[in-house]
């Protein structure tokens, strides 16, 4: 009985430690109004980067040719092929083909990575065959790579840092568009990079060409970010910005993001300072694909090892990342009665046999408040966007009193595994949405889950940067 008692309580302490109230959420909302600000004012303003895309205006239908696209997200890679007729349609026509990142590439050379892009894109070429219409030194493309860059122009930038585990020293600093330039060349392909894109930003673009009230994007994969349309004389630190429309999709780097009011636990403490990128990369590391399924490691061991209710433990449960956030959903969406996928993930990933059903029970509670945590505080950096733009219903308050000022219909499109495969954490995240923003406001905010969106977007950019046009 003694040891279930030490079960309870590493639970109850998790929950507390998790806890995410309705005003708690606000408060993160404020800080992160607060840190674009701090950020659109100067280089270094904030943990919240800011960074300029120079993307002004958003693709709106009348997008002409076949494009390509690459995309290097954190645990995928996908080559896309789009045609694009010139008048809106509700489906796309595009081809896609995904394989996951070989994991030794991820800490290799910039050589070997470029090398493996540039022959999977080979690839995809030749399988064409002859039925294509496009002549072969005119084939352009979208290169969306999903980490921070410093952006000199629209195909132009170099790599601030790396995260989502990825490590190639000499990389950064590097321009990106450069090294996938330089490997096509090596592969003999003759095709340009007509634009470089944040996947986050090529999101906004496939939202925007289906609908024109898309303002802002998400994405939560393997990694989390946001960017949304900023009006250029809002980014103060970098004045006389010329624009023919006057906005600027601003790349936020979300992920970095920091506040006080985080509801953290030691379990964030410890996984932060045993990771490769330490004090970088917080609020991802409570929000995003690569880290739920670890935290959540993290909460069963210290339960085993505290209440010795199962004995001796394998050494399975002390290894990092042994436990993936799709296994994790699919124990938190066990709805057998006897939590049979539960106890199976818990034999086959982590050894541990025999999982008494009440404990089961308590396995299923951890990925909940984990799951939960995470998607509501997703949700308070959308609204924390919206507040910034003036979209969050609040400008219209006059004297304490709420105006009848009308609120705009508002689009924001969403993207990432988490959102597309996970089903709780997707209901989470609407809920927290109506929460902070109560349901008057809340029924103009709409938000649409895309899919592929980073890479059609990056196509459709770079066809409304084609230096065909
Ligand atoms: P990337 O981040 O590589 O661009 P995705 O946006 O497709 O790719 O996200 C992949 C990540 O989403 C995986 O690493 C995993 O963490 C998470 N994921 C994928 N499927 C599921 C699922 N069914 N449940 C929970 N998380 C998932």
């Amino acid at each position: 009985r003694g040891k279930w008692k030490r079960v309870v309580r590493v639970l109850r302490e998790v929950e507390e430690g998790c806890e995410s109230s309705v005003g708690r959420l606000r408060q993160v909302v404020d800080a992160m109004a607060v840190e674009m600000h701090a950020g659109l004012a100067s280089e270094g303003g904030s943990k919240l980067k800011m960074l300029l895309t120079y993307v002004h205006n958003l693709p709106n239908g009348t997008e002409k040719g076949t494009y390509y696209a690459l995309h290097l997200g954190g645990t995928n890679f996908r080559v896309l092929r789009v045609h694009l007729h010139g008048q809106q349609s509700s489906l796309l026509e595009h081809e896609v083909e995904r394989q996951p990142i070989p994991q030794h590439l991820m800490t290799s050379t910039s050589e070997d990575l470029f090398d493996f892009i540039a022959s999977s894109l080979k690839e995809f070429i030749e399988k064409e065959g002859d039925g294509s219409e496009l002549s072969l030194d005119r084939r352009e493309l979208g290169f969306t790579f999903s980490f921070p860059v410093k952006q000199m122009s629209v195909s132009s930038g170099i790599l601030i840092k790396w995260t989502k585990g990825f490590s190639i020293v000499d990389m950064e600093g590097i321009d990106v568009p450069g090294c996938l330039q330089e490997a096509l060349t090596r592969k003999g392909l003759d095709m340009k990079v007509a634009a470089l894109v944040n996947d986050t930003v090529g999101t906004l673009a496939l939202g925007h060409y289906h609908d024109s009230d898309t303002v802002a994007s998400v994405v939560v994969g393997t990694g989390t970010n946001a960017c949304y349309l900023e009006r250029v004389d809002a980014i103060i630190k970098c004045q006389g910005l010329l624009t023919t429309s006057g906005y600027m999709v601003v790349n936020m780097e979300w992920g970095n993001f920091w506040s006080s009011h985080l509801p953290r636990t030691s379990y964030d403490i410890d996984l932060d300072s045993e990771s490769p990128n330490p004090n970088d990369q917080g609020f991802e590391k409570m929000i995003s694909g690569m880290y739920l399924g670890d935290i959540v490691r993290r909460v069963i061991l210290r339960m085993l090892l505290e209440s010795d209710i199962i004995g001796p433990i394998s050494s399975k449960l002390s290894m990092p990342f042994i436990l993936r956030t799709p296994m994790m959903s699919a124990m938190h969406e066990d709805d057998s009665p006897d939590l049979r996928e539960v106890a199976r993930i818990l034999k086959d990933i982590l050894e541990i046999p025999e999982v008494p059903l009440k404990l089961r029970k308590v396995v299923v509670k951890v990925c909940d408040v984990v799951t939960r945590r995470a998607a509501r505080l997703a949700a308070a950096g959308i609204v924390g966007i919206l507040k910034k733009i003036g979209r969050d219903g609040s400008g219209g308050i006059t004297g304490g009193r709420r105006s009848d000022m009308k609120m705009k219909r508002t689009v924001v499109a969403v993207e990432g595994g988490l959102c597309s495969s996970y089903t709780l954490f997707r209901e989470y995240l609407h809920e927290a949405l109506n929460e902070i923003l109560g349901e008057d406001i809340a029924k103009h905010v709409i938000l649409k889950v895309t899919e592929d969106g980073s890479g059609i977007g990056a196509a459709l950019l770079a066809a409304s940067h084609s230096s065909y046009n």
